[in-house]
């Protein structure tokens, strides 16, 4: 699992979906939002807006840090297949809209990331 940013309402059930699993899911979120989490998740590096593997089920998938809503705001790309042509699927989970002007030049750079 890949949490896209350390808001409740988008990790706040990860124990609960974890459960059915088991403890070796994974789940991944951006090190600037981990503070304070406590359900045993998997760091995505922050401090950089490179590109990483992570791995969930024998897949490898892809997060991008993102800083826009959240300072560990990630996006994923997940591998698909379509009419047998290899494509990444874009995973975004939230936008927000800026409150000012630190935020908006966050958003923007976020957006030109995606
Ligand atoms: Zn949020």
């Amino acid at each position: 699992m890949l949490i896209s940013h350390g808001h409740g309402d988008h990790d706040g059930g990860a124990d609960a979906l974890r459960a059915p699993f088991g403890p070796s899911l994974p789940i991944y979120i951006g090190s600037g939002d981990a503070a304070g989490k406590t359900c045993g998740l998997k760091l995505v590096n922050t401090e950089t807006t490179d590109i990483q593997e992570a791995s969930i089920g024998g897949t490898t998938i892809y997060a991008q840090p993102t800083p826009e809503h959240t300072s560990g705001n990630l996006v994923g790309f997940v591998p698909v297949e379509t009419e047998g042509e290899r494509q990444l699927l874009l995973l975004k989970g939230h936008s927000a809209v800026p409150r000012n002007l630190e935020t908006a030049l966050q958003y923007l750079a976020g957006t030109e990331l995606q």
